[in-house]
């Protein structure tokens, strides 16, 4: 049970981190060299990894063997469903993006038409990877464990058995999990933070709405029903505008990409990011009404994070989508906010940073849901099936 264990950990950090000396795993795992060694072995042997003499001399003692997910090894599509788009994603392990395919949507799209082109998709991906290991679907709304969509206001769907109808549409029998994209980048994010357990934090990112995900003691925080997170739709002005979910002044009308263009005057169509990136520019050239927009914006953002901060006091906070983009150009005004206004008394400012797998955290965050079962249970598996 223990050599599986460390089997588990072990191949989920090469897996986050794209390769690790045994030095490195017998470090991280707190166990002898000699351990470590058996765990890698045990790992070739299961046809997952390889291990590589490294080139160059590390300048003391031997050179420690570098373990790398093995070529041809095992292989999980990837969905991200949101608003606007649809992408389909071949990953290796190793956090290996093999091929990236994305789809724009029509607005409001009906399941139908989004299951048929995430269908088409994975059809063109699994002709050009071979067998599939699992598939994993990051998608833009409230959904049960089991992949059942709760709502989306955005998409304007409502309980719809999205696993199943995936599994229809990708065919092979293949096991598909579902989960929230916040949720999911949340993870990604925290298990590639840069330590060997994933780093507590709260993530946020707003695009079309607004999402978050918080993982506390290396766990992601679920609800009871799967909705957490849903901070989006937390009411913050009740003199704002009508959101997608019926009521006034939720938190993302406030601060999602629309808002800041709505506030710019721009048109908020076609690539909200470039829009975005054209606020910015004009702001950083002087032009009033791009600088108080991105004012204001800074403005709502910072009041419904000290809210979030209050309530979870979470030790970091990464963001994504629109707010990775804005972010540099309002950090320091956004952690002024934070520390004026927060209960909680820090010795340093709180840390906000752009999220490390940028546009990709979702998308990577699905591949890992897809290998989860692979990543448990690493020597109870097959050998892993040929390409
Ligand atoms: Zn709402």
């Amino acid at each position: 049970m223990l050599r599986q264990d460390n089997s588990a950990r072990a191949l989920g950090l090469v897996h986050a981190f794209g390769e690790a000396s045994r030095a490195q795993l017998a470090s991280w795992l707190g166990v002898t060299r000699t351990t470590a060694k058996a765990v890698a072995e045990g790992l070739v042997a299961a046809g997952l990894v390889v291990e590589e003499e490294r080139a160059e001399a590390l300048g003391r003692g031997r050179p420690s063997p570098v373990v790398r997910p093995a070529p041809g090894g095992p292989v999980v599509m990837a969905v991200e469903l949101a608003v606007s788009h649809v992408t389909v994603a071949v990953v290796g392990l190793g956090t290996h993006l093999v091929t990236v395919q994305r789809e724009r949507l029509p607005s409001s799209p009906a399941p139908d038409t989004v299951i048929g082109l995430i269908g088409d998709l994975a059809g063109s991906a699994a002709r050009a990877s071979g067998p599939l290991a699992g598939v994993g679907v990051s998608f833009y709304g409230a959904v049960r464990p089991d992949g059942f969509v709760l709502h989306a206001p955005s998409l304007r769907w409502r309980e719809l058995p999205l696993a199943d109808l995936i599994s229809r549409a990708v065919g092979g029998g293949v096991p598909v999990r579902v989960g929230n994209d916040a949720d999911l980048a949340a993870m990604a994010e925290a298990r590639r933070a840069g330590d060997a357990r994933p780093r507590d934090l709260l993530y946020l990112i707003a695009e079309r709405g607004l999402g978050a995900g918080l993982v506390n003691n290396g766990v992601l925080v679920g609800g009871a029903t799967g909705s957490f997170g849903e901070v989006g739709h937390m009411v913050v002005n009740p003199d704002g505008v009508r959101c997608p979910c019926g009521r006034i002044g939720c938190w993302e009308t406030e601060v999602d990409a629309r808002s800041l263009l709505r506030r710019a005057g721009r048109r908020a169509r076609g690539d909200l990011q470039h829009a975005v990136a054209g606020v910015l520019a004009d702001a950083g050239t002087g032009d009033d009404r791009a600088r108080v927009a991105l004012a204001e914006y800074t403005r709502w953002l910072g009041l419904g994070l000290v809210n979030m901060v209050n309530i979870f006091d979470p030790p970091r906070v990464v963001v994504g989508g629109v707010l990775a983009r804005v972010l540099p150009a309002i950090a320091g005004e956004l952690s002024t906010v934070v520390a004026q206004q927060g209960l909680v008394r820090r010795e340093s400012p709180l840390p906000i940073t752009a999220a490390r797998l940028g546009e990709h955290s979702a998308l990577i965050g699905a591949a890992d849901l897809a290998f989860a079962d692979l990543l448990a249970a690493p020597l109870g598996t097959v050998r892993a099936s040929a390409r």
